[in-house]
């Protein structure tokens, strides 16, 4: 949520996907008409985001649906935002939500989680799968597994 220099909560729309996990949105006040413009990860839009707002892609996407399908999709959607605490639809969260949240795993990167330690392997499965999804990327592959382990073992090399 973004405040307006005036006091008033800023509007936000429309909301553009650029390439790569980026997003670009524009902030209106209401009141005095105040634009602000901001890019940043759907992670990042979450935060700023009351109502759950949809990407012009993904708005696009659900549009080309036959009109009966629309208010399901919409739906289904919409439930799984909140239960993943979203604020934003992004193409690829609405490819996710409709495959129920089940991400793809390439056969290599599915083999290398069953080395994972037990004690940590469900939590690397589902910040692999959350962040495939913020990335719209189709499957968790074995060079996110990398990166997000160097992401990890840094944190935990900086600690001691
Ligand atoms: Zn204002």
């Amino acid at each position: 949520m973004l405040e307006c220099p005036c006091g008033q909560t800023m509007m936000l729309g429309p909301v553009e996907e650029l390439a790569g996990d980026q997003l670009w949105g524009i902030w209106t006040c209401p009141d005095c008409g105040i634009r602000i413009g901001g890019e940043g990860t759907p992670k990042d839009f979450d935060r700023l985001i009351e109502a759950i707002i949809w990407t012009d892609e993904a708005q696009y996407q659900v549009d080309r649906l036959p009109p009966y399908a629309q208010p399901f999709v919409r739906e289904e959607v919409g439930a799984f935002s909140r239960q993943q605490q979203h604020g934003v639809v992004t193409h690829a969260r609405m490819i996710a939500a409709q495959n129920k949240g089940v991400v793809a795993w390439s056969p290599e990167a599915e083999a290398r989680l069953a080395n994972v330690p037990a004690a940590v392997r469900a939590m690397a499965k589902v910040e692999l799968e959350r962040t495939a999804i913020d990335r719209s990327l189709p499957e968790v592959t074995v060079p996110l597994m990398e990166e997000l382990k160097a992401r990890y073992f840094g944190l935990a090399a900086g600690r001691t």
